[in-house]
């Protein structure tokens, strides 16, 4: 198990003492002894270096990056287990990814693996200022192999928190659970925490006088691409006295991107990954410029990747935090590239869609859906479900989407029941506000 010991040498991030020229003469090293491990171990890589004719070699440094091919998400699930660089046996944890965008697929992690993963959170709660003497809260699966739920849990082991296994759902569990056990620090999907507010209202429970101080909010973006705090955190922030804090992390990059308490996008982690914003055709953009968010794994042993692209599109933050720490940062994500809706002429991320429809109180909740015509246009639908049944205000919605947009979708009522059976559709393990039949 994680004794705390893993590359503590190496703790950049938290300890702020590594100089940027520090940071990638570590990162040159590091990548030339990933990409040998690849040429013995990976079947997949292997592959391409041979059809790509590329010397390993050849490539020194980060910058000597754009001379290889890059991986996409239809590579990785196409030949899903040739990624794996180590005997099937020595898999100690199975994750998967939650399928949003197509079938899962499968990361095996070895010992080695899960203590680096554990690491990656140890670094993010210490990143967010969170200390041994917290209790840490963990509002989310820790089955159906979520990658997260086990990494901030073995996070918190390495910080030697309190933990708390609260799992997901059940407002009035998690609120008795709050009152018994006073946690100090909460990790949940924000738009769970905002229906958790609106629960506490109803029920007069005051959250202030909670001993809720810090919340580390997943999955979802509670800032915008400008990193103040779009619909969904202010909502959160106005109606509870806490610090909210941003991640980005995906189950394939075993790491995640924290915020510290600056609240200036997540910090870059430079000891567990190489990271690149890349334009179409795949060549790095400097800093402030949105691209695809492009990522190579340092320290991992089972399924390593090489300049794979997440499909989420951000931009890095070059200029030194305010906290101290050297690394670089990122703005949240503002959309997914194969999200992109076009619909009447204009383009749009669902996410931009979704801070729309989180300011507007009277919605319970929503599914937004694009279909695709016999033209190739793209047609959107939004489905809503209000909160009370005498609340269902069209033109405020209507007039909201209007201006903002400048174009406006479809507009369907459901009940909460049948919005909460699209979300969920195909078993799916999240929450999906989103539903793409293109
Ligand atoms: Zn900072």
């Amino acid at each position: 198990m994680c004794d705390g010991s893993y590359r503590k040498d190496l703790i950049m991030n938290t300890a702020k003492e590594k100089s940027r020229e520090e940071i990638m003469v570590f990162q040159d090293v590091e990548l030339q002894k990933l990409l040998h491990y690849l040429n013995n171990n990976s079947p997949y890589y292997k592959n391409q270096f041979a059809i790509n004719k590329i010397a390993v070699d050849k490539i020194k440094t980060v910058a000597d990056l754009t001379l290889l091919p890059v991986t996409t998400k239809d590579d990785l699930h196409a030949h899903n287990w040739d990624f794996l660089c180590i005997p099937k046996k020595e898999i100690v944890e199975f994750c998967s990814t939650s399928g949003t965008l197509g079938n899962p697929v499968t990361i095996g992690l070895s010992e080695k693996d899960l203590q680096r993963l554990a690491f990656n959170e140890y670094n993010s709660f210490v990143t967010a200022g969170i200390t041994s003497l917290d209790t840490i809260h963990l509002m989310l699966s820790l089955d159906r192999q979520f990658m997260a739920g086990i990494a901030y849990f073995l996070g918190a082991r390495m910080l030697g928190a309190g933990i708390i296994r609260g799992g997901p759902g059940n407002f009035a569990m998690q609120l008795e659970t709050i009152s018994r056990l006073q946690p100090t620090v909460l990790v949940a999907v924000p738009s769970f925490i905002m229906s958790l507010v609106t629960y506490a209202k109803d029920k007069n429970i005051d959250l202030n006088s909670t001993s809720v101080r810090k919340i580390i909010c997943i999955g979802e973006n509670i800032r915008d691409e400008h990193l103040k705090l779009n619909a969904l955190g202010e909502r959160i922030a106005n109606n509870w006295n806490v610090t909210l804090f941003s991640t980005y992390a995906s189950t394939e990059q075993q790491t995640a991107f924290t915020e510290c308490q600056c609240g200036n996008g997540g910090h870059h982690q430079p000891e567990l990954l190489i990271l690149e914003i890349l334009d179409e055709a795949n060549m790095p953009l400097p800093a402030g410029e949105f691209g695809e968010l492009t990522i190579t794994t340092l320290g991992v042993e089972g399924m390593p990747l090489l300049r794979y692209k997440t499909g989420d599109v951000c931009a890095y933050i070059n200029e030194p935090c305010k906290c101290g720490r050297t690394t670089m940062r990122i703005t949240p994500i503002i959309g997914r590239k194969k999200q992109l809706i076009k619909f009447k002429g204009t383009t749009l991320y669902p996410q931009s869609l979704f801070n729309i429809l989180n300011t507007i109180e009277s919605i319970e909740d929503y599914v937004i859906e694009v279909t695709q015509n016999d033209l190739g246009l793209d047609n959107l639908t939004i489905h809503i479900a209000f909160k009370l049944e005498n609340e269902r205000d069209f033109s405020q919605i209507g007039q909201l989407l209007q201006s903002a947009l400048r174009v406006l979708p479809a507009i369907k009522i459901l009940s909460l029941a049948d919005i909460h059976k699209m979300q969920l559709g195909d078993g799916k393990r999240k929450v999906n506000r989103f539903i793409d039949f293109r």
